[in-house]
């Protein structure tokens, strides 16, 4: 059996050693460069690979092709694999088959690392073999190449879903929808919406999904679709005989007649958002049957994801919060909505379509100015420009940070919360979260 891997990066080279150790022959094509140690890992495993280029000849006549999430489908290479019925599957796909141990798939438009990593986090306290994979850390086909896990906590964007034939996790998740990433999905909301729900098309009566029940997207999908999982909805307004809800500031989980309850004040996350991501991994942990005492100490002690509303430092009794991570309008709804002081907001970068009205009324009432950090800001100051009384445009974190500075009285808060992708003027969100927190800290 031949295997080929396009894209020579984590997921790629994982796949590629599973591959390896199962008996295919395997080859690894990447069209741009691949790193250093990738090239040596692979080398040093006797696995064939080539970079900058794709050689149909070594590709075209592959049994099957696991194609790296990067990857686009109109990619010219994985048209012709299409064409000529090879099938183009994730490493998600491939490597399940190679394990016995249960998988818990997370997806969404926003809150996937951050419940991703508090599920973990949830079950490793509780003393479980569990580990961690899909877009975070070292890929799951190479830990189940190398390990041997009773779970995996797996983060699984829509792009890996894409590739998914026969894969099914047995406790599922789906934070929330919202648009994003539309420019793989032509465009069409729709599209990207049924790409999430393939979390659960292969579920059967013995698992589970866990939902938002606050969201549109997700309600409107039920009304048309169906799935063979058990239903666990959780939500800050409705109440459920099974499922998890939020009412006068108690989290309460009830799965097969057993019962979590918690203050949310005791809970080392804060903001609605985090909320219901605290909501979905309880829920996780419940079904997981860990215990009550174990789970609260588990909650009250997470610190979080870093860029996700991260606590920098408090400077003159300002508080500063990288949330560098809030690449879409959604992300930062939440992060304007859990702001309880005068805010300093920054923000801008690439814009992937953004509808900013709807941050009007948090803006109004918390956001005493804004800094527009970006290259092209003009839709921010034309929506914003009548309500906010303070717009200043700065072209660095450092400028950006100073002028925060200069613009807040103790008490206030400074919000990096861009609601846009990064790469105008840093390297990605990570770099832009660093440069904030450096800047920060040299005030
Ligand atoms: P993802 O991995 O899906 O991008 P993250 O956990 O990295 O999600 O969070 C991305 C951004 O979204 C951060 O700004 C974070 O504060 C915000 N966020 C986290 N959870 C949620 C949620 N449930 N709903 C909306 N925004 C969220």
């Amino acid at each position: 059996m031949r295997l080929v891997v396009l894209g020579g990066g984590e997921s790629g080279v994982g796949t590629a050693i599973l591959g390896k150790e199962k008996g295919y022959d395997v080859f690894v094509s990447d069209f741009g460069k691949i790193k250093e140690n990738y090239k040596k890992v692979l080398t040093d495993n006797g696995i064939a690979w080539e970079d900058e280029k794709h050689t149909e000849d070594l590709i075209l006549n592959a049994d099957v092709v696991m194609k790296s999430p990067g990857i686009p489908e109109k990619a010219p290479i994985v048209k012709k694999l299409a064409e000529k019925g090879i099938p183009v599957i994730s490493e998600i796909e491939f490597a399940a088959p190679f394990t016995e141990a249960i998988t818990i798939g997370i997806t969404g438009s926003n809150g996937k690392t951050t419940t991703t990593m508090l599920v973990y986090h949830l079950l490793k306290s509780a003393g479980l073999n569990v580990a961690l994979g899909g877009n975070i850390g070292k890929s799951f086909a190479w830990q189940v190449a190398e390990n041997k896990f009773d779970s995996y906590v797996l983060e699984l964007s829509s792009f890996q879903l894409d590739g998914i034939i026969n894969y099914k996790p047995h406790i599922a998740i789906i934070t929330n929808i919202s648009p994003d990433h539309l420019d793989r999905y032509e465009y069409n909301y729709q599209n990207y919406i049924d790409s999430k729900f393939r979390i659960t098309m292969n579920q059967t009566e013995e698992d589970y999904l866990i939902y938002d029940a606050d969201d549109e997207a997700i309600a409107e999908w039920f009304k048309t679709n169906t799935t063979k999982a058990q239903l666990i909805p959780f939500s800050l307004t409705k109440t459920f005989s099974q499922g998890a809800h939020i009412t006068n500031n108690t989290m309460e989980v009830k799965i097969n007649h057993e019962e979590f309850i918690m203050e949310t004040e005791y809970i080392a996350l804060e903001g609605k958002h985090n909320m219901k991501n605290a909501m979905a991994a309880t829920s996780v942990a419940k079904l997981m049957q860990i215990r009550n005492a174990t789970i609260r100490e588990s909650l009250s002690n997470f610190q979080g994801v870093e860029h996700r509303l991260e606590k920098v430092l408090k400077i003159q009794n300002v508080q500063y919060i990288n949330d560098s991570k809030a690449t879409n309008v959604n992300a930062t709804f939440f992060a304007l909505d859990s702001m309880n002081v005068p805010t300093v907001w920054i923000v801008g970068g690439v814009d992937k379509g953004n509808d900013y009205n709807e941050l009007m009324s948090l803006v109004r009432e918390k956001v005493k100015a804004i800094i527009c950090l970006g290259v092209d800001n003009r839709k921010i100051i034309d929506v914003f420009g009548n309500v906010v009384d303070i717009m200043v445009e700065v072209t660095n974190m450092n400028d950006a940070v100073r002028m925060a500075q200069r613009l807040t009285e103790k008490g206030d808060a400074v919000l990096l919360s861009p609601a846009c992708a990064s790469f105008d003027l840093f390297e990605n969100y990570e770099d832009r979260g660093e440069q904030f927190k450096q800047a920060v800290r040299n005030l």
